[in-house]
């Protein structure tokens, strides 16, 4: 089978990371992996080379792709533009516009980092949760929505918190999917002691779980699973949740892990096609310096090999070259510990590569 891939470096520290997955990936072309790239501009580099921030001709490219590798989008030269024509506006237009309402964000500690964490050792050594949150509805998208004028002459802001069954099903669906390839143990985070939204999602999420009879459901609160996640996140195997709820839970949860620059994500749309990319942004403070980790984004590369393009085996490959260059001791400054050599984005990659050939 072969694959088209898009790949949309972006900005700042986007450009140097994605150069690394590139040459993994350049490598497994022909070495059980047959796929074409195309790069493409998007963020700020779309803004440059076409005016707008999703230009059409990377909107075509990712149309036909099986799948986007991203780098970052963003930086202090862009802040200024009018809003739509912002860096961050291409994500959300690729979002919206390839339907990706499946976001998935493993928080996954390797043990050779576990020091870098604020938690103690014990509480976070060998991490591994799933966070899979619903993308493209929920009170970020629902209408009606603005500020308004009131009768008493103040202003009032409203938003609307909206799910259909259809849109929860089919999010329970790709969490129940993921259990069933890891622990088996699904945590669904809603609000049903409040809201009606909640109880809907609760119900149907039941519902659903009647056709995985072999994965453990279970319903926590969103207050309650937000203090789980820090008093002992390793009781959490996958957890599925509406967008706001996710939105939060995730950044938390991949804090317990201590290093941004290690957490690749993918957002997935109805036929696992998939937007893959490192969870932090452009880093405009280090871009050009050639220190980036890219690590997390060599994890999106596997993350893309697992559920757009049917190779786990070769993730699994990728992901264990990671870890060997971890317990060689190498690393880039923000995973940087005593005792071990400090590398840049080229090396590092380079590291990572040559662990894949052995
Ligand atoms: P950021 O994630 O870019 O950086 C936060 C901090 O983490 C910085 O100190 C940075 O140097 C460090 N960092 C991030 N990635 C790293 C890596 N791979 N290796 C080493 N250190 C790393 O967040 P920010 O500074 O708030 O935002 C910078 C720009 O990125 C803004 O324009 C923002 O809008 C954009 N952004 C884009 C995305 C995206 O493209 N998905 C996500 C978040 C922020």
């Amino acid at each position: 089978m072969s694959y088209t891939i898009a790949v949309l470096p972006g900005d700042g520290i986007g450009i140097e990371i994605t150069a690394e997955a590139v040459k993994l990936l350049d490598y497994l072309q022909g070495r059980g992996l047959d796929i074409e790239m195309q790069q493409a501009p998007v963020g700020g580099a779309g803004y440059d080379a076409a005016g707008k921030p999703l230009p059409d001709e990377t909107r075509v490219l990712v149309q036909a792709a099986d799948a986007i590798l991203l780098g970052a989008v963003g930086g202090p030269q862009y802040e200024d533009l009018p809003r739509d024509l912002r860096p961050e506006r291409g994500l959300l237009g690729l979002r919206s516009e390839l339907g990706l309402f499946a976001n998935l964000r493993p928080a996954v500690l390797y043990p050779q980092l576990a020091a870098a964490s604020s938690l103690k050792y014990d509480v976070v050594a060998g991490l591994d949760i799933m966070i899979v949150r619903e993308l493209t509805g929920g009170i970020y998208f629902g209408e009606p929505r603005g500020i308004r004028d009131k009768a008493s002459g103040e202003r009032e802001g409203y938003n609307t918190l909206v799910y259909a069954e259809s849109e929860i099903e089919r999010i329970a669906r790709v969490a129940f999917d993921i259990a069933m390839k890891r622990g088996k143990r699904l945590c669904s985070v809603d609000k049903a002691n409040v809201l009606e939204v909640s109880e809907l999602w609760r119900e149907i999420v039941t519902k659903t779980g009647d056709d995985y009879p072999q994965v453990e459901l279970s319903h926590m609160y969103v207050d309650n699973a937000a203090m789980q996640l820090v008093k002992w996140p390793k009781q959490f195997d996958v957890m599925v949740t509406k967008n706001m709820f996710g939105d939060i839970l995730s950044d938390a949860a991949a804090m317990l892990t201590g290093s941004i620059g290690m957490l690749p994500s993918a957002s997935l749309d109805q036929d696992s096609k998939g937007m893959y990319e490192p969870i932090h942004g452009s880093a405009p403070d280090i871009a050009g310096k050639g220190v980036a980790n890219p690590l997390a984004t060599i994890l999106s590369v596997a993350m893309m090999l697992r559920y757009s393009l049917d190779q786990a085996a070769l993730a699994e490959k990728i992901e264990q070259a990671v870890g060997r260059v971890l317990d060689r001791g190498l690393r880039t400054p923000d995973i940087m510990a005593e005792g071990c050599q400090q590398v840049g984005t080229l090396e590092m990659g380079e590291a990572v590569l040559a662990e894949l050939s052995v």
